[in-house]
C-alpha cells in the first residue's frame, strides 16, 4: 500500500494534522492507499494558493493559456497507461474502459482550449457616442467537488474548461477514490508550464473537506456533482456567501420501450450502458416501461446479454473483462439491498441478483435482471446506481408519460420507437434535462445537466458549460459629449 500527499500550491503536502484515510481495491477489498484527510485548514491553504496563482493565471493570454493545456492533454496521454491501472485498481473499472477514459481526459483540454476562443463578449447597440458591451471574465477561485463513479474523467470535465477560461482551482475528489485525484495531480505537476496554485487537489471526508470548500468565503462557484441530497448540504453551505453552484445531481431515468421498438438495437445501447461502469452511471437507464407485446423478448434478450458479460477482478490483468466489481462494501450491501426489497415487494431475479461466490472479498454484484416489477415499487422510485434492470410491464391503458415525470429526479429520459414523429412529441411532455431517442450521448462534448427537479442547477460540459465558469461584466463606455 502506497501512501501519497496533496497537491497544495505545486508542493506535495501531507495534511496538517498528520490524519490519514485508506482506500480499497473493490475488486479485491484488499487496502488499496493512504490518502491525507484534509481539515479546514488545508482546505483554507488550498484556497489561498489559488487566490494568490489567479492573478498571473488570468492575466495570460487565451494562447498562452491555451499552450498549457495542450501540454497537460499531452501528458495525460503519455501517463494514460499509469492511469488506467490506477482507475482499476481503485476504482474497479476494467482496462480497455479506463484507458479510453484517459484518452477523453485529455481531449477535453484540448477541446478547452479550442472552444474559449468562441466566448466572445457581447455588444449591446446604443446610440450616440457610447460603447456598451458584455466583457467575459473569469469568475475567480472554483471549489470542484466530485464524485466517486467516474473519477478520472470528472477531474478533467470540471478543471479543463475553467482553467481554459481563467479561473484557479480547489479540487476535492471523492474520499472512496482519492488516490486517482491524485494520480491526476501528479500528471498535472509534470506540466512545468501551469504555474504553481493554479490547480490544488486537496483530499479528505465531505462532511470535513468538502464542507469547508463549500463554505469557505474565499470560493467563487462551487462545481459539484455527487446525490441529490449532498447537493442540498452544498447548496446550504454555499448560501451564506452567496456563492454560483453548478449542481449535476442524481437520477432514476426512464425508459420507455414502445411496441414498434427495435428491440436488438436498443438492447445494444441500453444493456450495455446499463452494466458499464457496473452500472455506476447518472444518466444510465433506471427504470423500464416495456409495453407487454415485448416485454418478453426484452426481458430474454437482457437475460441473455448480463450472463454473456465477463465479471472479474480488473487489477487481474485480463483486459477482456467487461465488469468489474462495485466502488466500496457499503455501495454493494446497498445494491443487494434494493434487489432484495424489490424481491420482497414481489420483483422476480431473472438473472444474477446476487454477489457470486467466485469473487472472494471484492464488492461484486452479478448482472441483474429484475421482471414483474411495478411502478410504485422502492426498486423503480430510487436511484439503485447499479447493475440493476428494472422491467415494467405497461399496457395500452396505462399512463406513460405520467408515470415517467412521477419522479423528484428529472436527469434524462430515453425513448425507443420506429415512429419518430411519436419520439419527437414526446420531448415536449417529458419533464427531464435531457431526451435519447434510440440512441445515448452522441459525442462528449454535449453540454449535460439540468435544472429540473432534484437533478441539478446548470449545465456541464461543452460550450454552455464553459459560460458557468465567466462572469458577464456590463461595461458602459461614453466617449463624446
Ligand atoms: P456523494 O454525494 O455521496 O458525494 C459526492 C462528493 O461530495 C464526494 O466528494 C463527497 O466526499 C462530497 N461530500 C459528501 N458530503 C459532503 C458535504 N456535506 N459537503 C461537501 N461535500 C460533501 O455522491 P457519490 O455517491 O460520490 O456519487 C454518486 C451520485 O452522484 C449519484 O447520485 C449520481 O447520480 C450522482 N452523479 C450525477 C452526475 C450528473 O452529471 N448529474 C454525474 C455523476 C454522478
Amino acid at each position: 500500500m502506497r501512501d501519497h500527499r496533496m497537491w497544495i500550491g505545486g508542493q506535495w503536502v501531507p495534511s496538517e494534522s498528520g490524519r490519514m484515510m485508506t482506500t480499497k481495491n473493490p475488486s479485491t477489498g484488499e487496502d488499496h492507499a493512504g490518502v491525507p484527510k484534509a481539515s479546514a485548514a488545508d482546505i483554507d491553504a488550498a484556497v489561498r494558493a489559488a487566490r494568490e496563482a489567479f492573478p498571473v493565471w488570468s492575466g495570460m493570454t487565451q494562447a498562452e493559456r491555451n499552450k498549457v493545456l495542450y501540454e497537460i492533454a499531452a501528458k495525460i496521454r503519455e501517463e494514460a497507461d499509469a492511469m488506467a491501472r490506477d482507475e482499476c485498481a481503485e476504482h474497479g473499472t476494467p482496462y480497455n474502459d479506463a484507458y479510453g477514459v484517459c484518452m477523453g481526459a485529455a481531449a477535453k483540454f484540448e477541446w478547452s482550449a479550442n472552444a474559449a476562443y468562441r466566448l466572445m463578449g457581447e455588444e449591446i447597440p446604443v446610440p450616440g457616442d457610447t460603447l456598451t458591451y458584455l466583457k467575459n471574465e473569469p469568475v475567480g477561485v472554483i471549489g470542484f467537488i466530485t464524485p466517486w463513479n467516474l473519477p478520472t474523467i470528472m477531474t478533467a470535465v470540471k478543471l479543463a474548461p475553467a482553467l481554459a477560461v481563467g479561473n484557479t482551482c480547489v479540487l476535492k475528489p471523492p474520499s472512496i477514490n482519492s488516490a486517482i485525484g491524485l494520480k491526476f495531480a501528479h500528471v498535472l505537476s509534470q506540466v512545468p508550464s501551469l504555474p504553481k496554485g493554479v490547480v490544488n487537489i486537496v483530499t479528505g471526508s465531505g462532511s470535513e473537506a468538502g464542507a469547508a470548500l463549500a463554505s469557505h468565503p474565499e470560493v467563487d462557484l462551487i462545481g459539484f456533482t455527487g446525490s441529490s441530497e449532498t447537493g442540498k448540504e452544498i447548496l446550504a453551505l454555499a448560501a451564506p456567501t452567496v456563492k454560483k453552484c453548478v449542481m449535476e445531481l442524481g437520477g432514476n431515468n426512464p425508459v420507455l420501450i414502445f411496441p414498434d421498438a427495435d428491440i436488438d438495437a436498443s438492447l445494444k445501447v441500453l444493456a450495455w450502458r446499463q452494466f458499464n461502469n457496473s452500472g455506476q452511471h447518472c444518466s444510465g437507464p433506471g427504470r423500464y416501461y416495456v409495453h407487454e407485446s415485448v416485454y418478453d423478448e426484452f426481458a430474454a434478450k437482457f437475460k441473455a446479454y448480463a450472463e454473456s458479460l465477463k465479471v472479474g477482478d480488473t487489477t487481474s490483468g485480463d483486459k477482456s473483462i467487461q465488469m468489474g466489481p462495485l466502488v466500496s462494501a457499503e455501495h454493494k450491501a446497498k445494491v443487494l439491498g434494493y434487489i432484495s426489497g424489490a424481491v420482497a415487494e414481489g420483483a422476480t431475479v431473472l438473472t444474477g441478483g446476487d454477489a457470486g461466490t467466485q469473487y472472494g472479498s471484492g464488492f461484486f454484484v452479478k448482472p441483474t435482471v429484475l421482471t414483474g416489477c411495478t411502478h410504485d415499487m422502492t426498486c423503480a422510485r430510487e436511484e439503485i446506481f447499479g447493475p440493476v434492470a428494472v422491467l415494467i410491464r405497461y399496457t395500452d391503458s396505462d399512463d406513460l408519460v405520467t408515470m415517467a415525470n412521477d419522479s423528484r429526479f428529472g436527469l434524462c429520459a430515453h425513448i425507443w420507437t420506429r415512429d419518430i414523429s411519436k419520439g419527437m412529441k414526446l420531448i415536449s411532455t417529458l419533464h427531464v434535462g435531457a431526451v435519447f431517442i434510440n440512441c445515448q450521448m452522441l459525442t462528449d462534448e454535449q453540454p449535460w445537466g439540468t435544472s429540473v427537479k432534484e437533478s441539478g442547477i446548470g449545465k456541464e460540459g461543452g460550450i454552455f458549460g464553459m459560460r458557468e465558469f465567466v462572469d458577464k461584466k456590463l461595461v458602459c463606455v461614453k466617449y463624446g459629449e
